[in-house]
């Protein structure tokens, strides 16, 4: 399997400190270094995929575990019924930075209006 050479890849090695909230054989979940929110998790596949445009039809089921860790933990947390933004960044109009396949949790404060230029 290819490796992921990101920062991210980094976390799920243990080469870089992170603060892990979850984690499973196929998914890590950590805090955001620098938050948008009160709560801002990060939840990462550990296959590497560098974007959601790299994404194939053979990740569905991982891609659906990614998005239903985000919303067992949200709940867990006590996050869902004030609600949460769940915000996947793809390519540089959306301002990707780690070219490692990952979903934002936002929560814990009015979010605002998204997708503002
Ligand atoms: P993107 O802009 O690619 O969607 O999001 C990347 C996110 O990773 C950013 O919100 C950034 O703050 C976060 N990040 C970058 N480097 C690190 C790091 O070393 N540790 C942690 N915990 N988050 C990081």
């Amino acid at each position: 399997m290819a490796t992921d050479t990101t920062i991210f890849g980094k976390i799920i090695r243990r080469e870089v400190p992170a603060d892990i909230v979850f984690e499973d054989e196929q998914l890590i979940a950590f805090r955001d270094i620098a938050p948008s929110a009160p709560v801002h998790v990060l939840f990462v596949p550990k296959t590497p995929i560098a974007s959601l445009d790299a994404a194939q039809p053979a990740h569905a089921e991982l891609l659906g575990r990614l998005m239903l860790a985000a919303a067992e933990y949200a709940r867990t947390q006590g996050l869902a019924q004030d609600g949460y933004r769940v915000v996947v960044n793809c390519g540089p109009d959306a301002g990707q930075t780690v070219f490692q396949l990952h979903l934002h949790l936002l929560a814990g404060a009015p979010l605002g209006p998204f997708g503002k230029r």
